[in-house]
């Protein structure tokens, strides 16, 4: 009796499992096409942030200077030179790593390639950083790269704090903002709102490790709410 009960069991498991099967490949889906949600990191890491933004990031303008003297190009004198100068600057546009402000003044987008490539290490690396701590991805913006020593007259008239030795003079210098990200979402979803704060942490554990490798110089700029950086 015990016997023919647990055959009466194992005879609806199956057909339960038969019928479901068929179920699904009437609805078009074989078990290789149902849907599955993307692959997440299997451990998340932690969010460390650094212990202070200005400490973390201290580079004086005289340290820049320093980098932008030895690869940077001669100061371009306006833009109609620097149409002149495009065989020793490299033209930096939006693409899938980082995005160009919107907002962007006052400069025009090219550097030197050494700063171009420091400039994508770091998006590359911030959007890696992202996936590896399960955060939404965000691309980090680029507010300034190169500006002519027309760009410079024009800021300082504006801006008494504006350095007329500006870094920005040499094609080794880009800044990218703390406070603004371009939220990467596909057509038709909208990605759950993550807190600048957060992004800011993440992306100043990016910097200072890059830092600490060598590759740029980097100063905490609390009054433009950037990070300014020079290949070095
Ligand atoms: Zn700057």
């Amino acid at each position: 009796m015990r016997r023919l009960k647990k055959n009466y069991y194992l005879a609806l498991f199956c057909c339960t499992v038969g019928i479901l099967g068929i179920v699904r490949m009437a609805n078009g889906e074989s078990p290789a096409t149902v849907k599955q949600p993307l692959p997440q990191p299997a451990h998340r890491h932690p969010i460390y942030s650094v212990p202070s933004f200005s400490g973390t990031f201290p580079d004086l303008q005289e340290t820049h200077a320093e980098s932008a003297r030895q690869w940077g190009v001669k100061p371009v004198r306006n833009r109609i030179e620097a149409e002149k100068r495009k065989s020793e600057l490299v033209f930096i546009g939006s693409n899938p790593f980082y995005k160009m402000d919107p907002g962007m003044n006052s400069s025009i987008p090219y550097l030197v390639p050494r700063a171009a490539s420091a400039l994508e290490t770091i998006a590359r690396n911030y959007l890696d950083s992202l996936h590896v701590k399960g955060i939404p991805l965000h691309k980090i913006l680029v507010s300034s790269v190169l500006r002519t020593e027309e760009d410079v007259e024009r800021l300082r008239r504006t801006n008494i704090n504006a350095s007329p030795e500006s870094c920005h003079r040499y094609g080794t210098t880009f800044d990218i903002p703390y406070n603004r990200y371009h939220t990467v979402e596909p057509p038709h979803e909208n990605r759950r709102a993550v807190q600048n704060d957060t992004l800011k942490w993440i992306l100043a554990e990016v910097l200072r490790d890059v830092r600490e490798n060598g590759l740029c110089h980097i100063k905490y700029e609390v009054k433009q709410g950037c990070f300014h950086i020079t290949a070095r």
